[in-house]
């Protein structure tokens, strides 16, 4: 394993049966609390954007927003965060995903996104895929594209990478 990976996988706490049983959370603030992890992590995601010619950062709600504004400061682009439905007040574009039981929805700022742009998603987690997905179906919708999706770990066993690839039309998903 390179050096990255042993750093920041020892500052990923696993928490058995939270926030409900049979669940194994993957708790991030140990790294968010580590200098050092923190600005390596940043430092891969930016390296990602900087490769794949993305002109903005989408992070989704909520640890996207923590992990994500960073990249786009030290990369030199915008950021954007995508949001549960109802916190945007401006125009939006929304859209619903099903979740185990029941449904989601997120949304983005229409003007915060134009057909010049290249995307790269970014959150902490990928499991099942249904939120990054919904996300690349709103990006779409607003005209832009996608440069890539980059995560923190992708939780293989769920399947989330097959379902992404027919959205993601070649681009990379990349998993630190
Ligand atoms: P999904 O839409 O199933 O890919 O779920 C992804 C979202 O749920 C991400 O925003 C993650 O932050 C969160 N998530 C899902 N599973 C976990 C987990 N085991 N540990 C921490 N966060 C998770």
């Amino acid at each position: 394993m390179t050096d990255i990976k042993e750093l920041l996988l020892s500052r990923i706490r696993d928490v058995a049966d939270y926030p409900e049983p049979g669940v194994m959370f993957k708790d991030i603030t140990p790294l968010l609390a580590d200098p050092a992890a923190f600005t390596a992590l940043t430092d891969a995601f930016a390296e990602i954007a900087e490769r794949t010619g993305a002109t903005k950062v989408v992070g989704l709600e909520a640890r996207g927003f923590i992990l994500g504004a960073p990249v786009a400061v030290r990369a030199g682009l915008g950021f954007i965060p995508v949001r549960k439905a109802g916190k945007l007040p401006g125009a939006t574009l929304s859209q619903a995903y099903d979740l185990e039981y029941g449904s989601a929805e997120i949304e983005v700022h229409a003007e915060d996104l134009s057909a010049e742009d290249r995307i790269l998603i970014v959150d902490d987690v990928l499991a099942t895929g249904g939120t990054a997905e919904a996300s690349i179906q709103l990006i779409h919708r607003a005209g832009a594209e996608i440069a890539g999706v980059a995560v923190l770990m992708e939780l293989a066993f769920l399947n989330g990478r097959p379902r992404l690839e027919a959205a993601l039309d070649g681009a990379p998903l990349e998993a630190l």
